[in-house]
């Protein structure tokens, strides 16, 4: 039996939840057994109905404790699950939280650990699990040789799982949260413009080339109020401190996969391409007509994104 544990934002499941399903059902096809999947916190009864349209039997506990999210409670809640329902292999998507948590619960069931992978495959008794490594120049290809198994997968890089013809079962757990030694004092939403990053359909990502953070609010997030997008930066921006690091795509920050993806005034850098490149289309803007973004646009637009840019908007809002 395969454990998924998806995220959810009071009760809407995450995008990164379909991909769980999709690398649950290949590992299903060699190793058997049915695909589970554990809800956690306030709206998990919603998010549990929500998956289990996937096929999946999907357990939820709605304890208020699982909120804001803490490493340690969802370890005892996830290892436990994995323990009660015989667990060959426990998938949790390689968020933060995700990466934070997945080691713990691998020591805790010591079960094989593949962190951050693209690809899953199993033959029945081992399992593999392909990442990137190196700048993203070099795929990593691992095997473990016992199960239990715990994969985090990176998100936005699976194609999302269908709805299957049968739903699965939905049920309560018993699995209240554990005591944890860690009080979280305050959390701050960061700002997106409204749309979260992982999972907006268009990015707007501003580079280097919008010269400073005025330029970000004078140029890349009127054209992101336009077309209803997530705004994103390159680790040049990040590092100069024009945007926060929670805004960064790239090998570094955020993968994304959205419909349109819009680079402002970026080069076009491997660490950049490897967060970025699955968009299906790509639109860049820059005044080198050499600039490696170039290679991999669908559109691209040579010219000064000072110009460009509300040219673009002007055009977009009529
Ligand atoms: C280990 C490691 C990890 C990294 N991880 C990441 C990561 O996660 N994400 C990431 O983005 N980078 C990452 N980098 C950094 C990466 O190598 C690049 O340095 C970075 O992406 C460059 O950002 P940029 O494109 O904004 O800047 P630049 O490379 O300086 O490009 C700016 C571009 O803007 C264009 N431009 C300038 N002015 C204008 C104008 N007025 N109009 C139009 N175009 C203009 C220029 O022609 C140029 O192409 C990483 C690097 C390392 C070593």
């Amino acid at each position: 039996m395969i454990l998924l544990v998806p995220e959810h934002a009071a009760g809407t499941l995450r995008g990164s939840a379909r991909e769980l399903v999709t690398a649950g059902r290949t590992l299903q096809a060699a190793l058997g057994g049915e695909i589970h999947a554990l809800l956690l916190g306030p709206g998990a009864a919603a998010a549990a109905a929500e998956i289990a349209k996937y096929g999946v039997q999907a357990h939820h506990s709605e304890d208020a404790g699982y909120e804001p999210f803490k490493a340690q409670v969802w370890t005892h809640a996830a290892a436990e699950a994995a323990t009660m329902l015989g667990a060959k292999a426990v998938l949790v998507p390689a968020s933060r939280s995700g990466l934070s948590y997945a080691p713990r619960v691998a020591v805790r069931l010591n079960a094989a650990l593949l962190e951050d992978v693209i690809e899953v495959d199993s033959d029945g008794a081992t399992v593999g699990g392909k990442r990137f490594t190196y700048l993203s120049r070099v795929t990593e290809s691992s095997r473990t040789t016992a199960l239990p198994v715990v994969i985090s997968l990176k998100v936005n890089v699976l194609a999302p799982a269908e709805a299957a013809a049968a739903p699965g079962a939905v049920a309560a757990i018993d699995l209240p949260a554990a005591a944890s030694g860690v009080e979280v004092l305050s959390q701050a939403k960061a700002s997106t413009g409204g749309v979260s990053l992982d999972e907006a359909s268009v990015v707007v990502t501003g580079g280097r080339g919008v010269g400073s953070p005025e330029g970000f609010t004078r140029l890349v997030e009127p054209l992101a109020a336009t077309v209803n997008a997530a705004v994103g930066a390159t680790r040049a921006v990040v590092d100069a401190g024009w945007r926060p690091y929670a805004d960064q795509v790239g090998q570094t920050g955020k993968t994304v996969a959205p419909n349109v993806y819009i680079a402002v005034g970026l080069s076009g850098a491997v660490q950049h391409l490897s967060g970025m490149n699955r968009s299906k289309t790509i639109v860049a803007i820059n005044k080198d007509k050499d600039a490696p973004i170039f290679k991999v646009a669908d559109y691209g637009v040579v010219g000064d994104v000072n110009e460009v840019v509300p040219e673009l908007v002007k055009l977009l809002k009529g």
